[in-house]
């Protein structure tokens, strides 16, 4: 039994990482799909409650860590409706019946027209170049309607309950119009508003630069600088490096094309 436990956890280690090890709760990480997305897994250590933050590929992997460590997943938090954010939903509801999908109703309702968009937008040139790329091909063959209808649409500043943890969600609209992004204690989901040094596209459904750098500018004067910030894709940050560093919208000046 040791063993088998020991191999457990050689297999989670190479495709999860635990990011935060804080007294009371953990966030483990993992890097889905060609576009790097990152997917998070929050869980209060004494009640065992979990929350899923953008489900994409493979969600297999959560599913195993969730059962393995006897854990209850209450809530998938969706920061915004692209696929690459969403694509795991459906498997996890699957094998989770209880879990609440959270999420905006405006991009729920944009996950039904954003292919069509997407070809309207682009053409249908860059949609067949886009499907030679199996991974791609699979979000784009992705059909909204496996995700089932969430069990919560997001108001700005509701909050949820996970165990010991309060984790409140903020209208962040910009790289879509219903991004939300999540925050408890000193984290922040920040989803495709902020990332390292750079900031989410605004070329995209319903996209907004001026909506955007409001956005952002809102997460740099809410939060501390200490704020450890976690985003959609790339690499950890905080909130007072990215409001000094970030050449995209530093706090009192933005560059974004
Ligand atoms: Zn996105």
């Amino acid at each position: 039994m040791k063993n088998k436990q020991h191999y457990l956890f050689i297999v989670i280690f190479f495709l999860l990482s635990a990011y935060t090890v804080a007294e009371d709760f953990k966030v483990i990480h993992q890097l889905t799909g060609f576009s790097e997305t990152n997917c998070y897994l929050i869980y209060d250590i004494k009640s065992k409650e979990a929350a899923i933050i953008d489900p994409g590929l493979y969600p297999d992997t959560l599913i195993h860590f969730i059962k393995d460590n006897n854990l209850t997943l209450k809530y998938i938090f969706l920061t915004h409706g692209h696929t690459d954010h969403v694509y795991g939903v459906p498997e996890i509801r699957k094998e989770f019946p209880k879990v609440k999908v959270c999420m905006s109703k405006v991009d729920y309702e944009n996950m039904f027209t954003q292919f069509q968009w997407f070809k309207d937008t682009y053409g249908q040139w860059l949609i067949d170049r886009e499907r030679k790329n199996p991974e791609h091909k699979a979000y784009m063959d992705f059909d909204p309607h496996l995700i089932g209808i969430p069990d919560i649409f997001i108001e700005n500043n509701q909050s949820f309950e996970l165990g010991s943890l309060e984790i409140k969600a903020m209208n962040t609209p910009g790289h879509s119009p219903g991004e939300i992004c999540y925050y408890t204690k000193n984290i922040l989901f920040s989803g495709d508003v902020l990332m390292y040094r750079t900031v989410g596209g605004v070329t995209t459904q319903g996209g907004s630069k001026g909506e955007l750098i409001k956005s952002v500018r809102q997460l740099y004067k809410m939060f501390p600088d200490s704020t450890i910030v976690y985003p959609g894709h790339g690499e950890v940050t905080d909130i007072g490096s990215e409001k000094n560093e970030n050449e995209n919208i530093t706090l009192d000046k933005e560059n974004m094309q």
